[in-house]
This record gives C-alpha cells, structure tokens and sequence, in this order.
C-alpha cells in the first residue's frame, strides 16, 4: 500500500517548483517595489484569535478551521488566512502605535474544505497588509499593485470589482434593511441563509446557491446607505483608479466572507478557472486593530491564491524550467572522481551563479553522458585516466553540434574557458557572481 496525503493536501514536485517560484520571485519584488516589507508568522495561533476576528458566522469559523487541543489542552487552530495573524503580530511586537507599517507575508493555509480544482485544504497565499493608513490613497495602490502584477504576468483575464460596506453605523441600518427584506422572502432561502438571517444578513449576498440568485439581485444594496465619510472615501478610491486607468465594475452584492471589513471591498475574478475565479481578494478592517486588543488602527489588505495565479498563468504561459546544471562533470573512477571533487568545489567557489553536477554513483562514460544530457546541462567536463596524465579534460557542448575540445585542467584553464564562453549566458552568469 502506497502512503498517501491528506485529501486536500498537495505535494508540490519539482516540475512544478520553477513556476512556483518565478511567479512568487515577481510578486515579492512588485510587492517591495511599493515599499512593503517581509513578516514571517506561525503557521498555528489560538483559536480565539480567528474567532474574534473572522467572526462566528462565517464559512471560515463554522466549519472550515483545523482546530486541535495541544497537549496542555489549549485550543489551537492551522491559520485559514493571514490578516488575523499580522494584526496579532503588529499588536504583539508593537509595530502600530502612530506608526506606519507596510508588511507582506507569503505561506500556506488551511481550510477544510470540500476539495475540488482550484479549492484546497492546504493551499498558498501571497498577503499583504498596510496598517496605519486611513486615507483611500493606500486602498488604490493596494489594487495598482494588482495591476502591475498582472501586467508583468502577462494575465489578461481579470476583472476588478469593488464595493462599498461603509462604517458600522451605516451598515447596522443597511442590515436591518436586509433583514426586513429576506423575512419576506423566506421561503425561498435555504437553511444556511435562514441561520443566518438575523446573525449576519449581509453574508447570505454572498450565498453560492444558485436558487437564491434572483431573490438576492434584488436586495437592497449598501451603497444606497453609506455615510457621507465612507461614501466620500469610495469615491475617492474610484477617482483614484479612474485615473489610474484601471477599470472596475461595481459589484453591490461584493460582501466578502469575513466579518472585519468596512468600506472598500474588492475581489479580482477571472473566468478561466471555472468556479473557482476569485484569485486575489482584499479590502479595509479599520476596526480589526482594536477589536484584538491594540490601540485603533486603520488598515488595509489583499490575499492572492497562488495555486490559482499558477493555474492561471499556465493557461497561457510556458511552464517555467526548474534550473538545471549549467556543467555536467563525468569522471573515470579512483584517481579521476578525486579530481572530479576537487574541480567541482573549484568552480563552485568561483562561479557561484553557475549550477555544476557531479556525477554520482560512477557508470560508465555513455551512461554518465546519459545522465548528463538528461540533467539539461549545457556542457558537460570530462575527466578521464588518460586526460588526466596531460592535464586536461573534455569539454564537451550537450545543446549544440560543437565538437568536444580539449582543455588545460587546471582552475585557470576551465576559468579561462567559462569566463569567455557566451554560449546561454555562462559569461553573464560569470560576471554576475
Ligand atoms: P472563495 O470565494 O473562492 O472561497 P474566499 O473568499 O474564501 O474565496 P479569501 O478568504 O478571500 O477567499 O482568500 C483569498 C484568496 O485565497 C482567494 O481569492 C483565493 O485565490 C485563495 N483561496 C481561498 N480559499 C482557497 C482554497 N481552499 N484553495 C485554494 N485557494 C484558495
Ligand atoms: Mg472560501
């Protein structure tokens, strides 16, 4: 019997890995292009900490979390996102008081559940968070970001929408609005959204169950109730990406499914992944900072699926090589793989942006240079009992009909060799070390 992973949990191999992090490379240095700084956090917090600030009615907090007793019998919880952490973070190492704080964080999370194309149990997210901001400024670069990613990505397919919650006077009126409006249309809701309907009406907007479709369309929407402050602010942001040239579509039903939001929600969606088109997600929680216990702090932020900015861009894109060895060395054995050892260390210290592969594990020279040519190396050095007695070894292109040449074993000869050979960048890669 095969050992098998959890359902839902995902090796990632090697043949994937090149992608994994080209994409995760270009995310990270747009995102420090805008001034954001790295945080690393633990993977595993108190469960209380994702309660209080997701809420209690919600898909995350119901009954997706992995929350385990320890072995002192506290509950703790594999993090379902990454804001909660930050803010407990920021508050805990006292990164907010009258400061401002760009943080990004990347890493994997968990939710159970039903797993599916594009819907994990482990999955990875790319996290941003901007706290101490309070302005709609930060709320439109936050979604440039977005879109300058996506430029450099060459992904074409998404769409923006943004919404409006408003601040918490506004929205207590907007859900007694609501409430009013579904108890009159209850024999149409599903049980769900019956639980739901005086705990958290503004999460059965967005209910998946298509039989709610209509009765949902033509609910009342918060933007009919903002506050001058939170109607001012999402005006703002809508000048602010009009300008930017970034287009949007006002979606009123964008409710997202976390408790901490207020004013600017947004999501962007493609239609290529089938259901699952929500890769990057975002939006304000300017009462988060206080409701974990730090002093009121605006802020701000967007989670970005990397499985589905992966599926995305293979669609149509390359998948991306791991880097494979730009030498091969085969050698004779005995006296020869000691020469071997002694050569690759040599090279490794003085090109070290170059990958060199000794072979291991002897064979003999066809089957080294089987290896060899399957490693992907653009050359391969051999190193064999007769070269050896002139001080030489074989220098052999794998990717070209160039012949084999002989050249002087020693650092210097191989140095002279690489340092002036421009064949796939082997001389740039040099003169970057
Ligand atoms: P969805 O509506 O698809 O369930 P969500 O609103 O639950 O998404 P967020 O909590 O906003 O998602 O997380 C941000 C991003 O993380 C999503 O836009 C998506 O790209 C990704 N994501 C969320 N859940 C999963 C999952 N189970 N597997 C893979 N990616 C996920
Ligand atoms: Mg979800």
């Amino acid at each position: 019997m095969k050992p098998k992973t959890i359902r839902g949990m995902n090796d990632l191999l090697p043949e994937i890995i090149g992608t994994w992090r080209s994409l995760e490379k270009i995310v990270m240095q747009i995102v420090e292009s805008y001034g954001f700084s790295e945080i690393r956090l633990p993977i595993i917090e108190r469960t209380e900490l994702f309660q209080r600030s997701i809420g209690a009615d919600t898909d995350i907090v119901e009954k997706e979390m992995y929350t385990f007793k320890d072995r002192n019998d506290e509950s703790i919880t594999l993090r379902p996102e990454a804001t909660a952490s930050t803010v407990r973070a920021g508050i805990t190492n006292g990164l907010l008081h009258n400061q401002q704080q760009k943080l990004w964080t990347m890493g994997p999370m968990f939710r159970y559940e039903k797993p599916q194309k594009g819907r994990y149990r482990q999955f990875h997210q790319f996290n941003v968070e901007a706290m101490g901001y309070e302005g709609p400024d930060i709320d439109a670069e936050l979604i440039m970001m977005c879109a300058r990613m996506w430029k450099v990505l060459n992904l074409k397919n998404l769409r923006l929408e943004i919404n409006s919650l408003g601040n918490q006077d506004s929205r207590a009126i907007y859900r007694k609005e609501l409430i009013t409006y579904f108890s009159a249309h209850k024999e149409i809701l599903d049980q769900n959204s019956l639980d739901r309907l005086h705990s958290n009406p503004l999460r059965i907007l967005d209910s998946k169950n298509p039989e709610l479709l209509s009765v949902i369309k033509e609910a009342p929407i918060m933007l009919d109730y903002l506050d001058s402050e939170s109607k001012k602010h999402f005006d703002l942001l809508r000048e602010y990406l009009d300008n930017a040239n970034i287009k949007y579509k006002i979606n009123p039903r964008l409710v997202r499914g976390l408790d901490y939001y207020n004013k600017t929600v947004f999501e962007w969606i493609t239609d290529d992944l089938g259901a699952q088109g929500a890769v990057c997600s975002g939006g304000r929680y300017d009462g988060l900072v206080e409701k974990l216990g730090g002093r009121a702090t605006p802020a701000v932020g967007w989670a970005m699926g990397i499985e589905r900015l992966v599926s995305l861009y293979e669609i149509s894109n390359e998948r991306i090589a791991n880097p494979a060895p730009h030498i091969y060395i085969v050698t004779d054995e005995g006296k020869a793989l000691h020469k071997g050892f002694e050569l690759s260390e040599e090279l490794r210290e003085s090109f070290p942006s170059l990958r060199f592969k000794l072979n291991m594990g002897g064979g003999s020279f066809k089957s080294q240079l089987k290896r060899a040519d399957k490693s992907l190396a653009i050359y391969a050095i051999i190193i064999g009992e007769e070269e050896m007695k002139n001080n030489r070894v074989g220098f052999k292109p794998l990717r070209s009909n160039e012949d084999q040449i002989d050249i002087f074993s020693d650092t210097e000869g191989i140095h002279r060799h690489l340092s002036t050979d421009k064949t796939l960048d082997v001389f740039n890669a040099f003169r970057e070390a």
